[in-house]
């Protein structure tokens, strides 16, 4: 069976705000290596389709902004139960709500501008990956 993997974004906070590097030292401290790295600027479509289950909530037009607002930081990173662990170790989507401890309770601000996105299983992170990057951008080492 292939090693696990999931996809993150670091949003435009964490790349505006120049907090990437914390975030990318809590997931390599977690054990976790980096297999694909790059920067997007993403487009209203692309955006739509990762977002698609919040696309027709009152407040996707304010999400589509936010996540516009500089380039974000694809990342896929790997290891063992990657998906949970680093769902985890990010926190509740409510920064505000997020146990003390996690990334988003650290350094996030509130429902919308919370530092990153991660899959949420390991089948979803198998289509976001093929959603953000090429076969060919994906390190094997
Ligand atoms: P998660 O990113 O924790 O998996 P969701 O998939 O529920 O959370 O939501 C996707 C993203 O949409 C969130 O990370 C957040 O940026 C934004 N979002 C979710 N709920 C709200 C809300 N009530 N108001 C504004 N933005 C929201």
């Amino acid at each position: 069976m292939d090693a696990e993997r999931t996809l993150i974004l670091l949003k435009p906070d964490a790349v505006g705000e120049k907090f990437c590097g914390k975030v990318i030292t809590r997931f390599e401290n977690a054990g976790f290596k980096i297999v694909a790295c790059k920067m997007m600027m993403l487009s209203p479509e692309i955006l739509k389709e990762h977002y698609a289950h919040v696309a027709d909530k009152p407040f996707y037009p304010e999400i589509e902004s936010f996540m516009r607002q500089t380039p974000v930081l694809g990342m896929v990173i790997e290891g063992p139960n990657v998906v949970n662990v680093i769902r985890e170790t990010l926190g509740a989507t409510d920064s505000k709500k997020a146990a003390p401890g996690t990334i988003r309770a650290e350094l996030g601000k509130d429902v919308m501008i919370n530092v990153a996105h991660a899959s949420d299983s390991a089948e979803t992170a198998v289509k976001e990956i093929e959603r953000f990057f090429r076969p060919e951008e994906l390190f094997i080492y």
